[in-house]
């Protein structure tokens, strides 16, 4: 199985790996860094194919994928 983890203080809420996700497993998040953006969250994990799409969509680099 394979999964993602998010660095929510690199992160900045910009979307980009949600709407890059196939599977939709990474949605916004409520909470707020300590840089003042919302990071997004995993909404789905059992659905997580481990494809890297999102990590290699984002430009923050706050996405990695363990498979
Ligand atoms: S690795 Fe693929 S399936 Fe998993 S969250 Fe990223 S884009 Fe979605
Ligand atoms: S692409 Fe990166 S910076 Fe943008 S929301 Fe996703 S994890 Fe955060």
């Amino acid at each position: 199985m394979a999964r993602i983890v998010i660095d929510a203080e690199r992160c900045k809420g910009c979307l980009l790996c949600c709407a890059a996700c196939p599977k939709e497993v990474i949605g916004p998040g409520k909470d707020i860094n300590s840089k003042g953006y919302n990071p997004v969250i995993v909404v789905l994990p059992e659905a997580c194919t481990g494809c890297a799409l999102c990590a290699k969509m984002c430009p923050d680099v706050a996405i990695r994928v363990w498979r």
